[in-house]
C-alpha cells in the first residue's frame, strides 16, 4: 500500500520502533546497530516458460539477524513485494523469536507474482524454479533457512518447496525440516494451518486476563461479547475470527477485504461468509450482511477490537484519527505505520503488536521443525501410557464408589475427558497456549512496571532486544 510522504517506509517504521526502545536500555556501544541492520539481501530474477514465452520474476530472500541458526521467516507471493518490505518483514522475525523464545534468527522471503493470475501447474512451475534458486544457495536449508507459509502461500506452496529441496539433496534424512506448514502427508504438524489465527485468540485471551491492561485499553469485562472487526479473511484472519466467535463468544460485526467489506451488528457467520468469498471471488452479494464498497473506510467503524490481518500500512497518518477500536491487535505484519503508531499512544489506544500477536504461525512452525528432525510424531510414545494410567485412576474411583455407602458416580463426561491422553494436536495447542502466555507475561511485566514504557509494544522490542544481544554476548561479541 503506498502512503503519501511523511509516511516512513515499512522498514523506517520498524527501525523507528526498534529505535524508541533501545533508547530505554543501555546496550553496549556497536550493539545496538549491529542488532538493528539486516545482514543481507539476495535478490534474484529467473525466467518460467508459461502460455507460449518466457516471463521473468523477481524474488528476495533477506536474512536479518543470525545470531541463532537456522534463521526462520515466511514466504510472501504479491505483486507488493520489494526489497524494504522483506527487510522489514525479516527484521520482525528476529525479535518475534526472540520474544516467543523460538531458537531462530530472521529471515523472509518474497515473490512479485499475483497468484490469482495462474493455474496451478504454473504456480507449481513457479514456485518450484524460485525455490530451487533460493536451494542452491543454501538460503533454504534445515540447518541454515527454514520458510514458511505467509501472504499468497500455504501448505500447498510449502510441499512444492519440501519436495523441490529433497530432489536436489537426496540423501539428506533432515530434508523435510526444510521448510515448515507442510501438509500432514508432507511432514506438517496438526494445527499448524490455524496456528497463527488461534495465537491471536490466545494473545487476547491472555490479555483478558491482564485486569490492568484491560483497564488501560478502557476496556471491561471479558472477551464474551466483545464487537470485533477483522480485516483479511485469509488464513490469520479467517482462522482468528472463527476461532473469537465460535470459542469466545466474540461478535464478529465486519469483515473487510481487498474488494469490499461486510457489515452486520448482530455477527457475521463467518464461516459462511468465507464459503461465499471462495465461491463468488468477493463478498458482494453475501446475505448475512450488508454490503460496503469502500472496505478501507469499515476499519473506521465502532468496535472494541480491530484485527488487522491482512498487509502493512493500513493504519497510517491518514486515517489514525478516524479509528474508533479502543483495542488493536496485529494479526497482520506492520499495520500500523509508526506515525499511526505515536497518535494512537497518544488517543490512549492500546495496541498488541504484531511481533507477539501474530507470533502463534513461527511458534507452531518451531514444533514442526523439531517434529521433522526427531521424525516421530509428537504423542505417539506416551499417549496410551497415559491413557492406561489415568483408567488405573477411573477403575479405582469406581470401586471406591461401589465399595462405600455414600451414593456417588463419576460423571460420563468426566471420565471421557479424563480418560483421553493427549494427541499432537492438543500438545501442539497447550505448547502455543504456554507460549502466548508466558511472553504476554514478560511484556506485561515490564508494561505495568516501568514508569518509562507507556506501551505493549515499546514493552515487546525491549524484551526481544534484551534476548538478542544477550545471544551476542554470549558469543563473545
Ligand atoms: P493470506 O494471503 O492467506 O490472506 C490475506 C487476506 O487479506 C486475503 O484474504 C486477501 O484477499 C486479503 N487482503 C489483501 N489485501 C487486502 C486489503 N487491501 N484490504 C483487505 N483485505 C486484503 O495471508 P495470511 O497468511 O493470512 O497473512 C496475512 C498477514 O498475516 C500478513 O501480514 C502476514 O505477514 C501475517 N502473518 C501470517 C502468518 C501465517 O502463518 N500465514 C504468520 C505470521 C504473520
Amino acid at each position: 500500500m503506498i502512503h503519501s510522504s511523511p509516511e516512513p517506509s515499512f522498514r523506517e517504521s520498524v527501525d523507528m520502533m526498534f529505535n524508541r526502545a533501545v533508547s530505554l536500555m543501555d546496550l553496549r556501544p556497536g550493539l545496538e546497530e549491529k542488532i538493528r541492520v539486516c545482514n543481507a539481501t539476495y535478490t534474484v530474477r529467473f525466467g518460467v516458460r508459461l502460455r507460449g514465452e518466457i516471463r521473468t520474476f523477481t524474488g528476495y530472500r533477506s536474512v536479518h539477524s543470525e545470531h541463532m541458526e537456522p534463521v526462520k521467516g515466511g514466504i510472501r507471493f504479491s505483486m507488493g513485494v520489494n526489497q524494504d518490505e522483506v527487510e522489514a518483514l525479516a527484521a520482525l522475525m528476529t525479535y518475534k523469536c526472540a520474544l516467543v523464545e523460538a531458537p531462530f534468527g530472521g529471515s523472509k522471503g518474497g515473490l512479485c507474482v499475483d497468484p490469482r493470475e495462474y493455474e496451478e501447474h504454473e504456480m507449481e512451475m513457479i514456485t518450484r524454479r524460485f525455490a530451487y534458486e533460493l536451494i542452491k544457495r543454501d538460503l533454504i536449508n534445515p540447518a541454515q533457512n527454514v520458510p514458511a507459509p505467509d501472504m499468497g502461500t500455504g501448505e500447498r506452496e510449502m510441499a512444492w518447496i519440501a519436495d523441490q529441496y529433497k530432489r536436489m539433496h537426496t540423501t539428506d534424512i533432515n530434508g523435510a525440516a526444510c521448510v515448515t506448514g507442510k501438509p500432514i502427508n508432507a511432514g506438517g504438524i496438526q494445527g499448524r494451518t490455524e496456528a497463527t489465527g488461534r495465537g491471536v485468540q490466545y494473545a487476547l485471551r491472555a490479555f483478558f486476563r491482564d485486569d490492568e491492561g484491560v483497564k488501560k485499553a478502557g476496556l471491561k469485562g471479558g472477551l464474551n461479547g466483545k464487537r470485533v472487526i477483522v480485516q483479511g479473511l485469509g488464513n490469520v484472519g479467517y482462522h482468528a475470527a472463527n476461532l473469537l466467535s465460535e470459542e469466545d463468544g466474540c461478535n464478529v460485526v465486519a469483515v473487510i477485504e481487498y474488494n469490499g467489506a461486510i457489515c452486520n451488528d448482530d455477527g457475521i457467520d463467518i464461516h459462511a461468509l468465507k464459503r461465499h468469498i471462495i465461491e463468488e471471488g468477493s463478498p458482494r452479494g453475501f446475505a448475512g450482511g450488508i454490503f460496503v464498497e469502500d472496505g478501507d473506510s469499515v476499519l473506521e467503524n465502532d468496535c472494541d477490537i480491530l484485527i488487522p490481518a491482512a498487509l502493512e500500512g493500513v493504519i497510517n497518518l491518514k486515517n489514525v484519527r478516524q479509528i474508533k477500536a479502543q483495542l488493536i491487535i496485529e494479526a497482520a505484519n506492520g499495520p500500523v505505520t509508526a506515525g499511526a503508531d505515536d497518535v494512537l499512544r497518544e488517543m490512549g489506544v492500546v495496541i498488541i503488536p504484531d511481533m507477539y500477536a501474530n507470533a502463534g504461525g513461527v511458534t507452531v512452525s518451531y514444533f514442526e521443525w523439531v517434529k521433522n528432525l526427531g521424525h516421530i510424531r509428537f504423542g505417539r510414545m506416551g499417549r496410551r501410557q497415559e491413557e492406561s494410567r489415568h483408567q488405573l485412576v477411573v477403575d479405582e474411583l469406581d470401586r471406591i464408589s461401589r465399595d462405600t455407602s455414600i451414593n456417588w458416580t463419576l460423571s460420563p463426561d468426566f471420565k471421557d475427558k479424563y480418560l483421553r491422553g493427549a494427541g499432537e494436536l492438543e500438545l501442539v495447542r497447550s505448547g502455543l497456549d504456554d507460549t502466548m502466555r508466558t511472553a504476554y507475561q514478560s511484556m506485561s511485566d515490564i508494561w505495568h512496571g516501568r514508569e518509562d514504557v507507556t506501551d505493549l509494544r515499546t514493552a515487546a522490542y525491549l524484551v526481544a532486544i534484551g534476548k538478542v544481544a544477550a545471544s551476542y554476548h554470549a558469543k563473545g561479541l
